[in-house]
């Protein structure tokens, strides 16, 4: 058994959670926002080096946790924003010095697939749609791989720019969910699929014109934007779950939070006789929680950094899901 603290920080939020014999004790973030426009790196950064304490804090206290029980810390190294994976690795380092405890380093895209194991999914195919991230995941041949995924924009980040072009700030995403269930009214746009990819780009260029010729309605734009990109992401999700024979879905990212994405997926896995599994919304944003957890299960592996070696433990921002050597499976 051992007590594993994580720390989350690879873009707007900053977390802290604590996992003991993979039961979650602590859950603690703070999201960095604007009223408009997106996310600025260096911005993001300062916002979880102004946090960080008093989330610390936090999580102890819900956790009802001395810090010297804390048995090793696991941090996001990979992927995110380099600024932001500084101020959580700077975290953790300290963390780890002071309290004389090591330090596991996590993917956070396999974290989002790990914490899937709460709600009971065993081997899952993975769609995961977060802000920057969208990818179809799976557990395959001894990694984590890749099956399918954006070729250009994540598809949070796509709608995040999308309600940008309207005006709103932020995360954007939740408004266009919110204006999305106004309308029914579908108006035609491009629907990119290749191979097992999906493109979003050339999707937002059309939106952006078709806003500023003031020829639509801004529900009626939400509404298609969601009913064609979400039909893209189920589509290559289906793929996968036929190519690799898996009989899981799994969801994971914060665009999962979407309830029409939700629907379609287990409409999907409905016809084809496949188990939909969603956890609840803590576990689909960017959360620690999820972070510890795979950091519990790596660190019982025998992964880990003794704080005298820490100068080995880097930030990796562009460390793809499956250039991670999988030794704990
Ligand atoms: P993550 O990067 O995984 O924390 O997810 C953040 C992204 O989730 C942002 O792009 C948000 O706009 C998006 N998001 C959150 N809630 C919703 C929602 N209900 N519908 C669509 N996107 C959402
Ligand atoms: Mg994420």
């Amino acid at each position: 058994m051992a007590t594993v603290l994580g720390i989350e920080s690879t873009a707007h939020t900053f977390g802290i959670g604590i996992v003991k014999n993979k039961k979650i004790l602590a859950n603690q973030r703070d999201m960095y926002t604007t009223s408009e426009g997106g996310i600025i790196p260096l911005e993001s950064a300062k916002h979880h080096a102004k946090v960080n304490q008093n989330i610390y804090e936090k999580a102890l206290k819900e956790a009802n946790l001395k810090e010297d029980k804390i048995d090793a810390i696991a941090f996001s190294r990979a992927p995110g924003l380099a600024p932001c994976l500084i101020e959580g690795m700077k975290f953790a380092k300290e963390l780890s010095k002071r309290l004389n405890k090591p330090l596991v380093p996590i993917n956070h895209c396999i974290a989002h697939l790990e914490i899937g194991q709460i709600t009971g999914a065993k081997d899952p195919v993975m769609l995961y749609a977060s802000g920057a991230n969208t990818q179809v995941i799976a557990y395959a041949a001894g990694k984590y791989r890749v099956f399918g995924e954006t070729l250009d924009i994540g598809i949070g980040n796509f709608l995040d720019t999308f309600a940008r072009y309207a005006g709103i700030g932020f995360p954007g995403g939740p408004v266009i969910d919110g204006l999305a269930r106004k309308s029914k009214n579908y108006i035609e746009l491009p629907y990119k699929v290749k191979g097992m990819d999906i493109a979003l780009s050339g999707i937002l260029t059309n939106l952006r014109q078709k806003l500023e010729s003031k020829k639509y309605k801004i529900e009626d734009l939400a509404y298609s934007a969601q009913e064609t990109v979400f039909a893209m992401l189920v589509e290559t999700a289906e793929r996968a779950l036929a190519h690799t024979g898996k009989k899981e879905l799994l969801l994971g990212g914060g665009v999962a939070c979407n309830s029409r994405l939700q629907e379609m997926c287990k409409i999907m896995c409905e016809e084809r006789g496949a188990k939909f599994f969603c956890p609840e919304r803590p576990l689909l944003v960017d959360n620690a929680s999820m972070i510890a957890f795979l950091g519990e299960i790596m660190f019982k592996s025998g992964i880990k950094t003794m704080p005298d070696n820490l100068d080995e433990i880097d930030i990796l921002p562009r460390q793809r899901t499956d250039d991670v050597e999988v030794t704990w499976k």
